[in-house]
């Protein structure tokens, strides 16, 4: 058999269309966006004016025009350890001139590779199994119908102020009602109070919060449940962190009433924390199944729930097939992520580099009362906006107003949280120390200037 097909050859001879046909003209990038995108693809833009991105690098950004970025949100926390990085920029293209998708009906040894990996940084008393998927709401999903399958139960328990994604079954584990449409979502969901020290009804402390989850499990529940699901640091939420001893409590709980626990390391995972791979970790407790996407592969497209072996039996048969779960390219860029964390020290990065930008976000919140609260874990932290520290009447408009401005004056944030007034500060998890000077000049002019 010929090892060529006559189309590559062609291709070959020829590949200047397929380098050269990208238009850069901003006007034409917006018109072409407006006309081409459908609404629901359009309508999530945060700037006043389009921000278009040509190229980055580690953690800056580049746009059309060449102005350059400290990327202080990662691509919503997809890009983990840097645009362009040359570990994964390898690794996918080696992969990629191999076989660009191969889907789990038949094998290949490099998603394999990639789940020993990432078990590898699991508990090691328990046996971890992985299934790959392609975003973190279909890992959500997935591990809905896992707990349903595994416990025969089906009441599900989120956190009010929670954020899990967008399909459906995401969608009604999602704690906002910004993000969740006006349409029949799954049954069997029910709410309860988030431990937010900050803003919770409760205000600071674990033990009321904890009363609360055993009042939802008793009065919203039929007292056996399927799971719960928790984000240890919350992100579209705002960057809310669970206070120590609730996940610990929440656990007993649920697994007192026939439940899973599952944790969301979506956008907390992966070091970004700043003290373990995984946000779980400080609080001393093993979930049942834990969620992973974005950071997983640097921006390819990947998501995985890993769940400890007999838990994930329960769906041994049953149909449930992802046609691009564990491709290997993306596994690939999985492999890599993972191996750059660890030689080059990222968590311990995130946890120095996010303790100097934190300190630069307190200080200003001494000079700033529209400041209401910052906190944060590694590099994942954020400053809350507030009209009045004694109400915390969220300061909506002013934050809108800052996030423009942050823009100016050279970084890629976000604005996130229930009400939008919270700004969120994550960048990729190699920012350095060399970068706080400017960090800091950025901040400071933004908020001089609003
Ligand atoms: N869980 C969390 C905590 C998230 O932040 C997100 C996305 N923002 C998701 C799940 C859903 O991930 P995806 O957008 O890849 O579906």
């Amino acid at each position: 058999m010929p090892t060529h097909t006559k189309v590559s050859r062609i291709i070959r001879e020829d590949m200047t269309p397929y380098t050269l046909s990208t238009d850069w003209e901003t006007d034409a990038i917006v018109e072409r966006r407006e006309r081409y995108y459908a609404a629901s693809q359009r309508a999530f833009v945060p700037y006043n004016t389009p921000l278009i991105f040509k190229r980055g690098q580690d953690q800056y950004l580049w746009d059309e025009k060449g102005n350059q970025y400290l990327d202080c949100l990662s691509q919503n926390l997809c890009v983990s350890i840097g645009y362009n990085n040359p570990a994964v920029t390898a690794a996918v293209q080696f992969q990629a001139e191999q076989i660009q998708h191969c889907t789990t009906m038949f094998f290949h040894p490099v998603p394999a590779h990639f789940a020993e990996e990432l078990t590898r940084k699991f508990p090691e008393d328990e046996q971890w199994v992985v299934h790959f998927m392609n975003s973190g709401a279909e890992a959500i999903d997935f591990a809905l119908l896992l707990a349903r399958s595994h416990t025969r139960n089906n009441d599900v328990i989120s956190l009010n102020n929670s954020y899990h994604g967008a399909t459906f079954g995401a969608q009604s584990i999602t704690g906002i009602s910004n993000f969740r449409h006006n349409v029949s979502l799954l049954n069997g969901i029910q709410f309860t109070s988030n431990p937010d020290q900050y803003r919770g009804i409760h205000g600071p402390g674990v033990q009321p919060y904890l009363d609360d989850l055993d009042r939802t499990i008793y009065h919203g529940t039929s007292g056996q449940i399927a799971g719960m699901f928790i984000e240890p640091v919350q992100g579209y939420g705002g960057i809310v962190p669970l206070p120590d001893g609730y996940l610990c409590g929440a656990f007993e709980r649920i697994r007192a009433a026939g439940g899973l626990c599952i944790v969301d390391e979506v956008q907390a995972g992966f070091g970004r924390t700043g003290e373990h791979y995984w946000s779980f970790a400080r609080h001393d407790v093993v979930p049942d199944i834990v969620v992973l996407a974005k950071g997983i592969g640097n921006g390819y497209p990947l998501g995985a729930v890993v769940a400890k072996r007999h838990i994930a039996e329960a769906m041994a048969d049953k149909f449930y097939f992802n046609t691009y779960g564990a491709n290997p390219v993306s596994c690939s860029a999985g492999r890599a992520v993972l191996r750059v964390i660890d030689q080059c020290g990222l968590i311990d990065n995130a946890r120095q580099v996010g303790a100097a930008m934190l300190n630069v976000l307190k200080k200003m919140a001494l000079k700033h009362d529209i400041i209401g609260d910052v906190r944060g874990r590694g590099l994942m932290m954020a400053a809350e906006l507030v009209k009045d520290k004694q109400t915390k009447e969220p300061a909506v408009e002013e934050m809108h107003r800052l996030f423009q401005l942050t823009r100016k004056h050279g970084l890629v944030a976000s604005k996130s949280g229930a009400h939008k007034n919270v700004l969120r500060i994550c960048p990729p998890l190699c920012v350095q120390m060399e970068d706080i000077p400017f960090f800091e000049q950025a901040i400071e002019n933004s908020f001089a200037e609003l």
